[in-house]
């Protein structure tokens, strides 16, 4: 019997693709609900993302949600989500999409625009443990890092990249240099992996979770594994199952948890490892989901939304435009944005009471988006740990759980092989092959 901690993504398909092989398991989820952090909330007229916001849909997670029978429910984003912007000198301004509007925009100075042609005879080399902004202020230019990779690794990690390690965080962009000499030549020549779309499904990215949850026979809700022993070739875990600990024998166990949650299960049979994973840094991060009135925002909002590199000391980190990039997620005569607060560039942002958040958000939104009225409608949502950065922290936790495999002790989730949620699920894939 395998034993899978954690219904979220990762353990979720997991749980499906071992069911599918015929392979006996059982999923232990500390909550009443499955999903983790992927959270759809339907608040009135408004749709929520409380979690991630949208997936990439590849060619396998494709595949993987056409055998869910959720072909017919995945909606494309809007083609103007290939509009990205970033905030610049106060104001939002649309980046440049490829090499032709990169020559005519404004958007970087000349100095940067010849360091990105003279990237391909770039000789220099990465060195271990180099940070994300070293390398590409090495390959370009502290102006391209500040205003293009800065804003990304936000975007993604909430991560501040003079902390995060590029083996750890692009391993694909460092092997591009390995290869070619030149990112810009790996890009050229082999490309991020195929053709991606930015999508969500109908009714909100829980529609997946939901979906596979429907189709697996052995989840075990409100049940926390609190530790594990072993006992020749079994492990006896403990789970709390509302007043009682049970004792539950399996032979294989697989953590598709947090790195502190499995910190916390591991700290009797292996301190040393849990110590290692609860170093790993979290970046916390509040969110506010505000809708306008159309007719009183001056900007068009023609884009996927806004990215605020931290040279710019903004309150907001990012915006993304859910109204303009997906359908009923407000009324029709209103807009709803999703502005990010915090991570790790100002973890104190999101100490500050909700009303101070809601008040300082709306205020920029009302600045940079040039509307006239008061909003409609703002919530307030928060995780003190939400994204595992692809730090030294993280390195050294991946290096002490290597050792685990041999004792048959696994782990797929979103700190162990990268973040995103197609990521989650091909991970888990894969291992539920080797299994
Ligand atoms: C604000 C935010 C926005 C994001 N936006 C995007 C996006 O737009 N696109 C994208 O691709 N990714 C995004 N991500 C990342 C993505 O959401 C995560 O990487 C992914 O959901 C992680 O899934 P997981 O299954 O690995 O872990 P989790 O979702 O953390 O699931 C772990 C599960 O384990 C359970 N658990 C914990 N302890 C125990 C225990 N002791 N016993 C039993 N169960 C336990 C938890 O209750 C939880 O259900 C975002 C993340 C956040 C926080």
């Amino acid at each position: 019997m395998i034993a899978i901690i954690g219904a979220g993504i990762s353990g979720l398909t997991l749980a499906y693709e071992l069911q599918k092989q015929g392979k006996p398991y059982i999923l232990f989820e500390s909550s009443s609900r499955t999903g983790g952090y992927i959270n759809s909330v339907q608040n009135g007229n408004y749709l929520l993302e409380v979690g991630p916001n949208s997936i990439l849909v590849d060619k396998n997670f494709e595949n993987f949600l056409r055998e869910l029978n959720l072909a017919d429910k995945i909606e494309e984003a809007a083609a103007v989500n290939k509009n990205r912007f970033i905030y610049k000198n106060g104001k939002i301004r649309k980046m440049p999409s490829g090499p032709l509007s990169l020559l005519s925009s404004s958007f970087f100075s000349f100095k940067t625009k010849a360091a990105i042609f003279k990237e391909f005879s770039n000789t220099s080399k990465t060195t271990l443990n180099e940070t994300v902004s070293d390398f590409f202020t090495r390959r370009f230019t502290k102006e391209l890092t500040e205003y293009t990779v800065d804003p990304f690794a936000t975007g993604v990690y909430a991560g501040d990249i003079k902390q995060l390690i590029m083996e750890e965080t692009f391993p694909q962009v460092v092997a591009f240099e390995k290869e070619f000499g030149s990112v810009l030549k790996g890009v050229f020549k082999k490309g991020f992996g195929g053709r991606r779309k930015t999508a969500t499904l109908q009714g909100g990215l829980q529609t997946l979770t939901d979906t596979i949850t429907a189709s697996l026979k052995h989840i075990s809700y409100n049940s926390k594994v609190l530790s594990l022993q072993k006992t020749g070739s079994v492990y006896n875990l403990q789970v709390q199952l509302d007043t009682e600990v049970k004792q539950i024998e399996v032979s294989q166990v697989v953590f598709c948890t947090t790195a502190f949650h499995s910190a916390e299960i591991l700290n009797e049979y292996s301190p040393a490892v849990a110590g290692k994973l609860r170093q790993v840094t979290y970046a916390p991060i509040k969110a506010a989901y505000v809708a306008f009135k159309r007719a009183d925002v001056t900007h068009p909002m023609n884009g996927f939304g806004c990215l605020y590199p931290s040279a710019e000391k903004s309150f907001l980190a990012g915006t993304i435009w859910n109204s303009s990039i997906f359908k009923n997620r407000c009324p029709a005569d209103e807009i709803l944005a999703t502005s990010f607060i915090g991570g790790m560039h100002h973890p104190e942002y999101t100490r500050l009471p909700d009303e101070e958040i809601k008040q300082r958000a709306v205020q920029q939104l009302t600045k940079d988006l040039e509307i006239k009225g008061t909003p409609t409608y703002v919530h307030i949502a928060g995780w003190d740990k939400a994204i595992p950065q692809y730090d030294l922290s993280l390195k050294e936790a991946k290096e002490a759980i290597k050792g685990l495999e041999t004792q048959h002790i696994y782990f797929s989730s979103n700190w162990t092989q990268a973040i995103s949620l197609g990521s989650c699920v091909q991970n888990a894939q894969l291992l539920a092959g080797t299994l």
